[in-house]
């Protein structure tokens, strides 16, 4: 009960950072024996805190629990959204090398960039994106998908940055050549 309980944030409905530990390594394992790619978008709301200053923080949350219901609407259903902390959420992206996250990302972004939030209005994101590399633990991961984060931010916000690399090149040449093989 306690598991359940802390599986999920008490404010926005989304997968809580307990519940996002608890399943990263099952999901690492499964993506490594299956050989399918996984990527984690994580993204960050710009200028939070001007929000808050300037609408109030029940304003604020209320901008939370919408964002959390636009993003869920515009990924798949395999895709599980957590809240990694205050104004920062994560999107595991099962199946997905780090081109199409990268698309899931931009698609996310314009989507919050055109959506009018109750009070602010307004609102952008930050997105970083990083594939899983196959040799790295999920700290690892974790923290290059944080630089790719830093670097949207760094460079300007309300835009998306790109680890570029990962296994889906390799398993996707291995295809092509046994495709052409065949
Ligand atoms: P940046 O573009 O660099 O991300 O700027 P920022 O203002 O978004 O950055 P920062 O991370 O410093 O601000 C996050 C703010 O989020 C600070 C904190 O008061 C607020 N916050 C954290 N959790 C909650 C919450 O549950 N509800 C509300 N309303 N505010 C929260
Ligand atoms: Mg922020
Ligand atoms: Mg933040």
């Amino acid at each position: 009960m306690l598991e359940s309980i802390s599986a999920t944030d008490y404010l926005t409905g989304a997968w809580s950072r307990a519940h996002l530990d608890r399943v990263l390594e099952s999901e690492l394992d499964r993506s490594t024996a299956g050989r399918q790619p996984l990527s984690l978008i994580l993204f960050d709301i710009d200028h939070f805190k001007n929000i808050n200053d300037s609408h109030g923080h029940a304003v604020g949350d209320s901008v939370l629990r919408e964002l959390v219901q636009l993003v869920r609407s515009r990924v798949r259903a395999s895709d599980l959204l957590f809240r990694w902390g205050s104004e920062e959420f994560v999107v595991l992206a099962a199946s997905v090398g780090y081109r199409r996250a990268e698309g899931i990302a931009e698609k996310l972004r314009q989507a919050v960039a055109g959506h009018c939030f109750e009070g602010p209005g307004s609102v952008t994101i930050s997105l970083g994106v990083a594939e899983h590399d196959g040799d790295e633990d999920a700290k690892s991961w974790l923290r290059r998908t944080d630089e790719a984060l830093y670097e949207a931010k760094h460079a300007g916000r309300n835009r998306s940055a790109v680890a570029r690399r990962g296994n889906s090149d390799a398993w996707a040449a291995k295809g092509g050549t046994a495709a052409l093989h065949l």
